[in-house]
């Protein structure tokens, strides 16, 4: 009998229905693919159709570049990366190029990668010269004697690894900069300042049934004292664990890290899993303890945690795929820049909150 198997203790009662025909978690050739661009403040009103099209297009372009290798039958990590690179080279979000700046008017970027197949994982913070910080993260995965590098060091392994730097000129933009000078003018907050989070991020379930996630960011505008975000923080911002599923995460990262955001999801569908398998041990379900993880399945299970987040004052949304192929979104924001793929033939990019 096949243990892998997930479900969703809060949605286990409230959603009887979705429950009465078990399958396996993963059917072959499966593949499932989610990517955000930041969650926040985001209404048509406020945007132009030019701008709207210029996102949409970066959109699909990392989307399709992350499902090619998954329908060609790469590995989910590669699809995670290929999706990022393009992201963080692309100025409109606030990782790589076109990072946020700090209070002292630099640009300091956190990225992390995590493997679901044995939850190796690798993440950097306070990066100023490596053109790609996603892919710094994932020597240090590789590297595999440490998990979380930090400045000076982070770069230092960059440069043994020949990993592209860059002048940190490459990563300024002027509407970055504008609104650091906008915050410094008006002594606003970083929320009232960018409006958005447009840190980046991918999660995808490749063929073979594993999971990976990975997410890159400048952090918030003016952030200081060396401030590190949730997005490199392994299990607030990324995380990923084959037997439950994929997140990665974006918003006001002080309390996505105070909730433990994205391994609570996981956690949450973990072990809702066991209790069903116990139940079906003990003989009081049938089904072969197998439960298929759907969509909604998954929704339910990330809108609890992410309503915790609301709870507690914190904004933002995350991404997650499952072993069953759900790739599910949830926000509690206007807007999330956000795709999805799936084999299933699922292509869809949206923006807005109605969309
Ligand atoms: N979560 C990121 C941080 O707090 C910000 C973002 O999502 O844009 O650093």
């Amino acid at each position: 009998m096949t243990r892998s198997f997930i479900a969703v203790a809060l949605g286990l009662l409230a959603l009887p229905t979705l429950l009465a025909t078990p399958a396996t978690a993963h059917e072959a050739e499966a593949w499932s693919f989610a990517i955000h661009g930041g969650a926040g403040t985001l209404s048509r009103e406020n945007m132009t159709p030019e701008r709207e099209a210029e996102y949409e297009a970066a959109l699909q372009g990392a989307l399709d570049a992350g499902a090619a290798v998954l329908r060609d039958g790469g590995t989910a990590m590669d699809a995670v990366e290929a999706a990022i690179l393009l992201m963080e080279d692309d100025p409109k979000f606030n990782a790589g190029r076109g990072a946020v700046f700090t209070w002292e008017g630099a640009n300091e970027l956190d990225a992390a990668v995590m493997d679901g197949r044995d939850r190796t994982a690798g993440a950097v913070t306070g990066i100023t010269a490596v053109k790609n910080p996603i892919l710094l993260a994932r020597a240090v995965m590789r590297d595999g004697r440490h998990v979380f590098l930090s400045g000076a060091g982070a770069e230092e392994f960059a440069r043994e690894r020949e990993i592209e730097t860059v002048a940190p000129e490459w990563f300024q933009t002027a509407p970055r900069r504008e609104a650091l000078e906008r915050m410094k003018a008006d002594q606003l907050s970083a929320y009232d300042v960018d409006h958005k989070f447009g840190t980046v991020g991918a999660v995808a379930l490749d063929q073979a049934g594993n999971l990976a996630a990975g997410t890159s960011t400048g952090g918030m505008t003016g952030k200081r004292w060396g401030r590190i975000g949730d997005a490199p923080i392994i299990g607030a911002g990324t995380y990923a664990d084959n037997r439950s599923c994929a997140v990665s995460a974006t918003g006001a990262g002080e309390y996505f890290i105070r909730v433990g955001v994205a391994q609570e999801i996981c956690t949450r569908l973990r072990l809702a899993g066991d209790t069903a398998l116990e139940e079906f041990d003990n003989g009081q379900s049938e089904g072969g303890g197998e439960i298929t993880l759907t969509d909604a399945l998954v929704e339910n299970v990330a809108d609890a945690v992410m309503a915790e987040v609301k709870e507690l004052g914190g904004d933002g949304g995350v991404i997650v795929v499952a072993p069953s192929g759900a790739a599910v979104f949830s926000f509690n924001t206007s807007g999330m820049y956000r795709g999805r793929a799936t084999s299933k033939g699922v292509n869809e990019i949206a923006i807005f909150a109605e969309d």
